[in-house]
């Protein structure tokens, strides 16, 4: 039995009593998934766990892997640990993952935000003993708007251009935010998207998650065909020969960055709607509050000021070096200069 449940490998958090990793980024042999965006769910392990929420999109993402289901609040037993798997609320599927052994309770969030989005299992606080926590937005100036207030100004923006007869051209990532964007907007006709972006809103929908009909842009799909229609597109087909098939579109990005002035300056955004799926200050402190930790390892953002706070507030706090953040989470938009 090693001292400390989980460890920090560079592989990933690795449990040794059940010789598992929660979403290694390098190859390993088994690997415990909290959800399907690319920074988390890597190609090359022998083995995944996963929902059965979350296993769709992986599967058509990662193509012929091994990989099993698992319920929300199943436990299964791993080697010397209990496993079990908990709403995180952040995407269609995402979990936070659970691991006990012997009445010594660790949760590791993976990616979560707080507030109910309608289509994501909305997030369940677990208690326990040491919580691995996110902080993508772990800053006091983050501050999210119920997500009712910016579907009032997609809809005001996309009425907008469609009156003076432009193309709304919304940039969002493919897997969760397209699809929780396409709920919020007003039953103004059909949503036309990217390839990218209608594989996985198909796949969702298959599943049984309630999401608007959407057209794929294809040949023939223009704004000749579709005056004034809104269009979701994965945030690299802005600016692109694809975007312009649209004429002079009008474009936004819709992320928590958008928050901050200099990155939509720097993207050439005149738009950007504030909206995450990530917690914002108020969410993260809520969530781990609500944990009952007494000991927190933070990853995946602002680690150092956001370890500094916990620290002031009592807790027992520690970093951890992850590679997370690296694609399509919101972080992607500070890393990506385009
Ligand atoms: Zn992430
Ligand atoms: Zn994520």
């Amino acid at each position: 039995m090693s001292s400390q449940l989980l460890s920090f490998t560079d592989r990933g958090i690795y449990c040794a009593d059940g010789d598992f990793y929660i979403d290694p980024w390098r190859p390993v042999a088994r690997a415990l998934v909290t959800h399907g965006h690319s920074d988390h769910a890597r190609w090359g392990h022998a083995q995944y766990l996963c929902t059965h929420q979350a296993l769709p999109v992986i599967r058509h993402r990662l193509g012929d892997i091994r990989a099993e289901g698992i319920a929300y609040g199943e436990t299964r037993q791993i080697g010397g640990v209990e496993v079990s798997f908990h709403p995180a609320g952040h995407v269609p599927g995402s979990a936070q993952i659970r691991i006990a052994r012997r009445g010594e309770v660790w949760v590791v969030s993976g990616d979560y935000k707080v507030e109910a989005d309608g289509l994501s299992e909305a997030f369940d606080p677990v208690r326990c003993h040491t919580f691995i926590s996110e902080c993508t937005f772990g800053l006091p100036l983050f501050r999210w708007q119920p997500q009712r207030l910016i579907a009032e100004q997609l809809a005001a923006w996309w009425q907008g251009n469609a009156a003076e007869g432009r193309t709304s051209i919304l940039a969002a990532y493919g897997l969760g935010k397209a699809q929780r964007l396409m709920r919020l907007l007003p039953d103004a006709g059909p949503i036309l998207t990217h390839g990218a972006v209608e594989e996985t809103t198909r796949i969702l929908r298959d599943q049984g998650y309630a999401l608007p009909p959407t057209i794929r842009v294809s040949a023939g799909v223009d704004a000749k065909s579709h005056p004034g229609a809104l269009v979701i597109a994965p945030p690299s087909a802005l600016g692109t020969p694809w975007a312009r098939r649209f004429g002079p579109a009008a474009e936004a990005f819709a992320s928590g960055w958008m928050a901050l002035r200099g990155i939509r300056r720097r993207r050439g955004l005149g738009t950007g709607f504030v909206i995450s799926d990530h917690a914002d200050w108020p969410g993260l402190n809520a969530a781990i509050r609500a944990t009952g930790a007494t000991r927190v390892f933070v990853t995946h953002g602002y680690t150092t000021p956001f370890r500094r706070w916990l620290e002031e507030q009592g807790y027992d706090a520690g970093i951890v070096q992850t590679e997370f953040g690296a694609e399509e989470s919101d972080a992607a938009v500070e890393a990506d200069p385009a």
